[in-house]
């Protein structure tokens, strides 16, 4: 039964890879700053980081909540601590983990029994919570997480398969009914647009779910790309609203710093090293939570940025094999060479406090859309190093339509571990976007967006606005519903 409070109740529903599952808890926030009751949920082992990162906002006196679903893992025969994407290594252990994840249905229809919310925002991933949601009468959004660009660039791909249409990997084409001439080589597609699998079903499936749903909430703001929000809307028909940056609901120190995964470095001794550096004069690298480099790769990313002679934060995935110090890819002595110049993050790193901060001044990306849309909203200019997913089209928006970054130069798409870049590479990328005129121009042109963006979810904003007419009308949504029960 609906509730009969005027109060909207959301249940969100994000997909256990930290990528999808930070801008939910940021959108759950939203929400609830914006008077809705929100209620995310989390698998066991996620559910005290959900906690920790809803205390503050709970602690402000918003109505926000976790509840706990368990995954089958065991019945699909993985092993207990394969409970999130970024654990996953193999096509085989993801499709057994996706398999667990659609067991889930049970747990989620008790939920919604026990609960009766009156939406449910639910993962792309997640198609058939459309019709568990269907079922009680109730809306269902779609949660993406990438840009408009990406989603309506894919979605032209996948509709009119101009990768069918040329004679290599490598012969460029053009991404048809799609503004901008955008042209794409079939190496930049994921593979489900490359050969049919399991995944390729999959992904149909999750596109016909989004045309079914009530509509698609997006992490990303009209003016940053609104000939393509207009495409999404009215070329490709999905109803959408664009209420992001999700990222600036966390607003103190505080929380940018424990966004996501506890860092592996003090906030404070970040911030002091960040202080001592004059503005714009630092590089910050990352490649999100799944990309993985090997150790020759990396080695080449550590000669390239001592040999830039340029600042820089980089975070690198930690292993826990190898003693710090002593890992393979280290030059030897480079640590102490680098020391003022330069430091290192084994582990998470707190990635919007360090976007945030005045010194940082270029950002080497793989272009997930979390890490892009971060830097635009923090007004940093990119270097893009697309691995994998729907992120060489993030390149294209970042480099072709905003002309905010350059590009390293990668040119194949390679599911988690990135292709081979050489250190003069990496070297001269750094060098562009932190020194120089055409440095000058891709920072003041970041900035603009920076100040677009920041405005839009301010009250009366875009963003603020387009989140506005949502609430109104999932408002009127439950009294229609209410009126039925
Ligand atoms: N992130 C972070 N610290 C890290 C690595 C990642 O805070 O050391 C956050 C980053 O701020 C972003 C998310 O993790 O919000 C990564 O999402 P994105 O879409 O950029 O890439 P993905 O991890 O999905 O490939």
């Amino acid at each position: 039964m609906g509730s009969e409070s005027h109060q909207l109740h959301i249940l969100f529903f994000p997909f256990m890879a930290p990528g999808h599952v930070i801008p939910m808890i940021d959108m759950a926030k939203l929400f609830a700053i914006r008077g809705c009751k929100s209620t995310l949920i989390a698998t066991s082992h996620d559910e005290p980081t959900f906690l920790k990162s809803i205390t503050k906002t709970k602690d402000s006196g918003y109505d926000i909540n976790v509840v706990r679903v368990t995954l089958p893992l065991k019945e699909v025969g993985l092993p207990e601590e394969c409970d999130n994407l970024n654990k996953v290594t193999t096509m085989e252990i993801r499709n057994q983990f996706m398999r667990a994840i659609m067991m889930l249905d049970q747990q989620l229809e008790q939920l919604i029994e026990k609960l009766a919310p009156d939406c449910l925002i639910s993962d792309m991933f997640f198609p058939w919570t459309n019709e568990i949601a269907a079922k009680f009468g109730i809306p269902r959004l779609v949660f993406h997480g990438t840009s408009a660009f990406s989603i309506a660039g894919t979605e032209c791909v996948r509709l009119y398969k101009p990768h069918k249409k040329v004679s290599c990997d490598s012969e460029p084409f053009v991404i048809p009914n799609f503004p901008g001439e955008i042209t794409m080589s079939r190496m930049q597609l994921p593979d489900i647009y490359k050969e049919e699998t399991e995944f390729t079903k999959f992904y149909n499936e999750v596109k016909e779910s989004e045309k079914r749903s009530f509509g698609v909430v997006m992490n990303s703001v009209y003016e940053l790309e609104p000939a393509y929000a207009d495409h999404y809307r009215t070329f490709l028909g999905r109803r959408s609203w664009f209420v992001g940056p999700l990222s600036l609901c966390n607003k103190e120190t505080e929380d940018k710093a424990h966004r996501g995964n506890q860092a592996s470095i003090d906030q404070h001794e970040c911030l002091k090293w960040l202080d001592s550096k004059q503005p714009n004069s630092v590089v910050y690298i990352c490649f999100g939570s799944m990309a993985n480099f090997n150790a020759a790769q990396l080695h080449e990313i550590a000669v390239g940025l001592e040999a830039s002679g340029q600042q820089f934060i980089w975070a690198v995935k930690k292993d826990p094999d190898v003693e710090e110090g002593k890992e393979e890819w280290l030059p030897e002595g480079y640590e102490s060479r680098i020391r003022n110049k330069g430091l290192i993050i084994r582990g998470w790193a707190p990635q919007v406090l360090i976007l945030d901060h005045e010194a940082i001044g270029g950002f080497v990306t793989h272009c997930g859309w979390n890490s892009t849309l971060e830097a635009i909203t923090a007004g940093v200019p990119l270097v893009t190093w697309p691995v994998a997913a729907e992120q060489f089209f993030n390149e294209k928006l970042v480099t072709e339509v905003l002309k905010i970054g350059v590009s390293i130069g990668v040119k194949q798409w390679v599911r988690l571990f990135g292709d081979s870049v050489k250190s003069e590479r990496v070297e001269e990328a750094v060098k562009r976007v932190l020194v120089g005129e055409e440095a000058e121009e891709l920072r003041r042109r970041a900035k603009a967006l920076a100040e677009m963006a920041r405005g839009a979810v301010e009250e009366g904003g875009s963003s603020w606005s387009e989140l506005e007419d949502l609430l109104q009308e999932l408002g009127q949504q439950k009294l229609a519903h209410n009126k039925k029960i």
